[in-house]
């Protein structure tokens, strides 16, 4: 468990701690990865004796990294392979034939993409709403999935708003916090029942590693996922799960760092003439900022714009000495991903970038260079 954290205790001493052991002399402070399969069983009693005996089922060092993520999250965590296992896992073991899902227009793709190739096919019925609303009525909906922000649009929901419209109508309220990350809001907290995110982003932040996990205070639904985890077999590797709580200590310094670029990259862009629809929760103006500024504690280190045509994303690409060419965002190095590239139903000038830690004044002036470069 814990080491010792308290209440009061705030984000950066969270995240160091979170889920280590407890100090013994002569141990590390994150004991290393334990790298196996199947562990020695007690020739009598078998698993029943200890608490490992296969990997799929126990592993300590993903239980400290579930240790931690769940004191983050304010909930009880089970880790997953990617967040795609995590969502589909959610989605898989809530719904039954006949059951309507309601998924936002704006969200991520893939889960989109799950919902009509895998979802409706079963009987399941499927329904979309923008994030930022209006809303249906929630009567008769089995399952409400919200994710704010939205990837990659950046618009939010009112968790506590639609948590408790969502509550009266029966409907479970599940919310993807893989943008925010638990120190930008905590979903439970607002009333949602359970959080689904993709730690592949800015929680593990180093993108070297793939990893989801789902956070619940419903002891029913946990075990109804574990079970559903154990006989699917989604779970992380040690090595990665290790990686991930070593990335976690240092998640309030690099947010910190994330979203100061991005607030001054936010006002760089809105300078200028020639980028338009610009987007950054954080900034007071943009249409998300009342929800976003009375939700989150934080705000997250993407901006999105667009550039008007796929070519001038290339050369403004080319152009950048800081800003690589990737997809995936939240990690130490800026990148920025064109995402109709992808196939996703954004503009093809559309571009969604992902501030890393670089010093703000090295950013500005590799953004502007770039951007000059790329109107040529
Ligand atoms: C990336 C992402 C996922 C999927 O996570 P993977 O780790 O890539 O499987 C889910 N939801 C959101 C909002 C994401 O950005």
């Amino acid at each position: 468990m814990s080491a010792d954290l308290r209440p009061g205790d705030g984000d950066g001493t969270r995240c160091v701690y979170a889920g280590l052991p407890g100090a013994v002399p002569g141990e590390p402070f994150l004991p290393g990865p334990v790298f196996a399969a199947p562990y020695h069983l007690d020739p009598w009693q078998g698993p029943a004796a200890s608490p490992n005996g296969y990997a799929r089922m126990d592993s300590p060092t993903r239980r400290l990294l579930e240790a931690a993520i769940g004191e983050l999250e304010g909930g009880d965590c089970l880790a997953f392979s990617t967040g795609q296992a995590a969502v589909t896992a959610l989605l898989l073991t809530v719904l039954r034939p006949g059951d309507t899902v309601l998924l936002p227009t704006d969200g991520y793709f893939a889960v989109r993409a799950f919902a009509t190739a895998t979802l409706e096919p079963t009987g399941v019925r499927v329904r979309y709403a923008p994030t930022a609303g209006p809303y249906p009525s929630f009567e008769g909906v089995r399952l409400l999935l919200l994710e704010t922000p939205a990837n990659p649009g950046l618009d939010v929901a009112d968790v506590t708003a639609l948590a408790a419209a969502a509550h009266e109508a029966g409907a479970l309220v599940a919310v993807d916090n893989t943008t925010a990350t638990p120190l930008g809001q905590r979903p439970l907290d607002l009333g949602a029942d359970v959080v689904v995110a993709s730690g592949t982003k800015a929680l593990s932040g180093h993108s070297d590693l793939l990893l989801g996990y789902l956070a619940t205070r419903d002891a029913g639904l946990l075990d109804a996922v574990r079970g559903w985890r154990t006989s699917t077999g989604a779970v992380p590797g040690a090595f990665d799960a290790w990686l991930a709580h070593r990335s976690l200590a240092t998640l309030d310094l690099r947010l910190a760092r994330q979203s100061a670029n991005a607030a001054a990259v936010t006002e760089l862009l809105l300078a200028r003439p020639d980028v338009q629809g610009v987007r950054w929760p954080g900034r007071p103006g943009d249409p998300a900022y009342p929800v976003a500024s009375a939700q989150m504690r934080r705000f997250p280190g993407i901006v999105s714009f667009d550039l008007g045509t796929a070519e001038r994303v290339g050369r403004f690409l080319t152009a950048a000495r800081l800003v690589a060419a990737a997809t995936s965002f939240g990690g130490l190095h800026t990148s920025a991903d064109r995402r109709a590239q992808f196939g996703d139903d954004t503009s093809p000038g559309f571009v969604r970038l992902s501030c890393g830690v670089e010093d703000t004044v090295d950013l500005l002036a590799d953004l502007t260079a770039a951007l000059d470069a790329s109107l040529a």
